[in-house]
């Protein structure tokens, strides 16, 4: 074998059973650091996942025009957020980081010329969540930015030239809520959406359990609750990411389902 051959042969992931996808309500950045019934759920999920070689996280916080692969051995955790208690802004998240993955990913993409990037590392969107699922920091982890000038069609296409790192035990995950809008967030209502909310998430989650992905990749066209939702995309793009790696006959199961303070659901799905 040819060095060259050699040194990439070494760097590439082998093929082993196909990794369930994962879409999360990460909701906020507390969850990082308390026990919640969601923290709870996505410690599970981990269980029942076999676990991953590494992870790639597409998460609603990092937005790039073009589409970025962290490419560096030890990302740094990025805070964020504000108004936080210190105790968060504390918290780093050492997880590796993979070279190795950031490369096969970008020549495994055929929809855009994908980027390296040495700048970014964890946003709180993917560290709050995988630091409650991998607590030891012992699964490398790269993000995957999302193109701010591209429709959702897009996207949703574009995640589909990610299918064969699934079958090298990569596990995927989205990042993001279906229904995010902070600036209707209701202090009173912690256990509880608004009607529209509620409505909003049960709808996507009928059209998910139908396969109806051209309707969910058109969501703005599903009405006024669906714009009071979604008034951005970037916390729900992310879904689009795992539905578009998602196999016809691939089961869904629904987790952390549950609206909170009026405006945000935390629904999670894992599919396998
Ligand atoms: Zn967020």
């Amino acid at each position: 074998m040819h060095l060259n051959e050699l040194y990439t042969a070494s760097r590439s992931f082998e093929e082993t059973t196909t990794m369930p996808l994962l879409f999360v309500g990460h909701g906020s950045p507390m969850n990082a650091i308390e026990e919640t019934e969601f923290t709870k759920g996505w410690k599970k999920a981990a269980d029942d996942l076999p676990k991953p070689k590494a992870i790639i996280c597409v998460s609603a916080h990092w937005q790039t025009k073009g589409t970025f692969l962290t490419a560096m051995e030890k990302p740094k955790t990025i805070h964020d957020f504000y108004g936080f208690p210190k105790e968060l802004f504390d918290v780093e998240y050492p997880a590796p980081g993979s070279l190795a993955l950031a490369e096969e990913t970008k020549n495994i993409i055929q929809k855009t010329e994908a980027q390296l990037d040495e700048t970014w590392g964890l946003d709180h969107g993917c560290w709050s969540v995988v630091k409650q699922m991998y607590p030891n920091a012992d699964v490398p982890v790269i993000e995957m930015s999302m193109d701010y000038t591209q429709s959702p069609q897009w996207h949703y296409e574009l995640a589909k030239d990610l299918a064969a790192l699934r079958k090298k035990g990569i596990l995927i995950i989205g990042s993001g809520n279906i229904v995010h809008n902070l600036g209707m967030m209701n202090w009173h209502s912690p256990d509880r959406g608004f009607d529209w909310a509620e409505e909003a998430n049960q709808k996507i989650k009928d059209l998910i359990v139908d396969n109806d992905h051209q309707q969910l990749e058109n969501y703005n066209s599903l009405g006024k609750g669906m714009h009071l939702s979604v008034p951005t995309p970037e916390h729900f793009l992310p879904l689009l990411y795992v539905l578009g790696l998602k196999e016809k006959e691939e089961q869904v199961s629904f987790f952390n389902d549950k609206t909170v303070y009026g405006s945000i659901s935390m629904t999670s799905l894992l599919i396998n």
